[in-house]
């Protein structure tokens, strides 16, 4: 048995749609198999627009029900008959008046809360997955329709909700484990026990995917995607970035988590649960070997596996002589920052203690400035602290693989060549599991960076096997 996840871009209209049931279609003579859909591409956004519109009372949330319905319905015209088009106009229909009662509902009571919001999400991966369901009949492929918001059990945090595991699996083993059909479950959304629905974060679907492939012991969980897999690095900034052929799990968590957005990060904790490998492939060119990540991958040459680059950072600094040996001022900086929602994406710290370095989003920096100087007006009156520091327009990179444990010299040749290149670095992070190297560097040397980086680790391995396309 075996999981194939199609992502909104591989379904994004009706000749799309015929290319991913070509793809079914050949699927089905290999073996049993599970799909799991995204919504169509760009559909979960007009969702949350309308969504929004109609909390401030704008009834312009009407045309935007009506693009949503267009682009269903134009995908029906071109991929049935006029005749078998209307049970499935039908179906899509009924979906498409219970959004509008809804959106009315908010429109009337100027309030959308998360938790309304993935109600309103949830109509993308319900349309979608019902239009494919008619499709695949049409097309001979026995399918059978499934809201996974009776499968995948999560608590109510609304808009990113946490899967409750052991329900999950069997729920899914109860549920879809005997199907003689081919199930189309939807992505992405999911519900509490007591059946509120919830979703599992932007690009979710990727996850369901894994779950479910977890939940019916699959041999592989295929997410298909429009990218031959995942890249050595950002291929806007080094032309010859070349598709990586595997990756350990950790590996392509830490890519996945610092900008390689092929993958959603959560997708590897079920697989690694039931050590089941996840396979990246190209629903556009399905001939590509893709990306396979899984437990034990093969040995290769190089002493990094890809460099991943995160856009937008600006570096904060505390500094302060008062710092020194005092213990509790770093989880003082962190509870602060915490209470204010804001994310730190990276940290440094020298052990002179004399400052700690923040690697934040640059939307959520000046916030965190602020928030800080609020909070520990008392230490920066009394001088413990200095004044902070911001610097903004930076990028952090990151250099990524489990070659890199106890190996000596891969940090030694990492800065020699940023060295050479006059790339100046701003902040180091190493985590002690020496999967990853981040550094920091000003916005305007990230290609040269990064192209340095690729030549420095990738000119050989690539000869020797280690990537493909
Ligand atoms: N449709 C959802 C989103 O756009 C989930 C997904 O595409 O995986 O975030
Ligand atoms: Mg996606």
């Amino acid at each position: 048995m075996k999981v194939l996840k199609f992502g909104g871009s591989s379904i994004a209209d009706a000749s799309r749609i015929q290319k991913v049931a070509e793809i079914i279609k050949a699927e089905v003579k290999r073996g049993p198999f599970v799909l799991v859909l995204s919504a169509m591409k760009g559909i979960t956004n007009l969702l949350i627009q309308a969504a929004l519109l109609a909390e401030q009372g704008d009834r312009d949330y009407l045309t935007f029900i009506s693009r949503i319905k267009a682009t269903h319905a134009t995908a029906v015209k071109v991929l049935f008959s006029e005749q078998k088009g209307k049970p499935v106009l039908h179906d899509l229909e009924q979906l498409h008046g219970e959004l509008k009662d809804f959106l009315h509902g908010v429109e009337l009571i100027r309030e959308c809360t998360a938790r309304i919001l993935d109600l309103v999400m949830s109509f993308g991966e319900r349309l979608s997955c019902m239009l494919m369901t008619h499709y695949l009949n049409e097309c001979g492929v026995h399918a059978l329709f499934i809201d996974a918001r009776d499968l995948i059990v999560t608590d109510d945090a609304y808009g990113n909700a946490s899967v409750i595991y052991s329900q999950t699996y069997t729920r899914i083993k109860k549920y879809v484990g005997g199907i003689k059909q081919v199930p189309v479950i939807t992505g992405f959304i999911a519900a509490t026990e007591n059946k509120v629905t919830t979703t599992l974060g932007r690009n979710g679907s990727d996850f369901t995917a894994s779950l479910i492939g977890a939940g019916l012991d699959a041999e592989s969980i295929e997410i298909w995607t429009d990218v031959n897999g995942v890249l050595s690095t950002d291929p806007r900034f080094v032309k010859n970035a070349f598709t990586i052929r595997e990756l350990s799990y950790e590996e392509a968590m830490e890519l996945s988590y610092f900008g390689a957005e092929v993958i959603h990060p959560k997708t590897m904790i079920p697989a690694v649960d039931k050590n089941i490998p996840i396979i990246i492939k190209n629903t556009f060119n399905p001939e590509q070997a893709g990306t396979i990540i899984k437990n034990k991958i093969k040995k290769h040459t190089a002493a990094i596996s890809g460099i991943a680059c995160i856009e937008n950072i600006a570096l904060l600094n505390i500094e302060g002589g008062g710092m020194v040996g005092i213990p509790g001022m770093a989880a003082r900086i962190f509870s602060i920052l915490a209470s204010a929602a804001l994310n730190i994406i990276m940290i440094s710290q020298g052990s002179s203690e004399h400052s700690i370095c923040l690697g934040l989003k640059q939307n959520e920096a000046l916030e965190a400035v602020r928030s800080l100087n609020k909070e520990l007006k008392k230490e920066l009156e009394s001088k413990t602290i200095n004044e902070f520091v911001l610097i903004e327009e930076l990028v952090i990179i990151a250099v990524i693989g489990d070659n890199m444990r106890g190996t000596p010299g891969i940090s030694g040749k990492l800065f020699s060549a940023l060295g050479k290149a006059r790339i100046n670095v701003l902040a180091i992070a190493q985590g002690s599991s020496e999967r990853n190297i981040s550094f920091v560097i000003h916005k305007k040397d990230s290609a040269r960076a990064l192209t340095t980086v690729h030549k420095a680790f990738f000119t050989t391995a690539k000869a020797a096997n280690h990537g493909s396309g």
